[in-house]
């Protein structure tokens, strides 16, 4: 995880569920650019980015999101970015 990218957002974080396995499922919320990101608690894997309704975005957008600082402002490409979808469906 690019964790000094990841730290220049401000998140807002919300338990979406819960599972045995994998821990929580964690919603991270930006409140200056609206992306918001996705991770289980107890698997070490990178976040991916997420929509508004919580569905994965392809994973050429989520990569660059997370490669990318906060851009401290909602921008109407990122609209754009949250219509493509992930064609794999949610990471498991
Ligand atoms: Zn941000």
């Amino acid at each position: 995880m690019p964790e000094t990218n990841w730290a220049t957002h401000d998140f807002t974080v919300k338990m979406l569920d819960w599972s045995a396995s994998r821990g929580s499922r964690l919603a991270y919320s930006c409140r200056r650019c609206g992306r918001k990101f996705c991770l289980f608690s107890l698997v070490s894997r990178d976040p991916w980015a997420i929509d508004g309704e919580g569905r994965p975005l392809d994973s050429l957008i989520s990569n660059r999101w997370l490669a990318e600082q906060c851009p401290r402002s909602f921008s109407p490409k990122d609209d754009e970015d949250r219509k493509q979808l992930s064609k794999s469906g949610a990471p498991s």
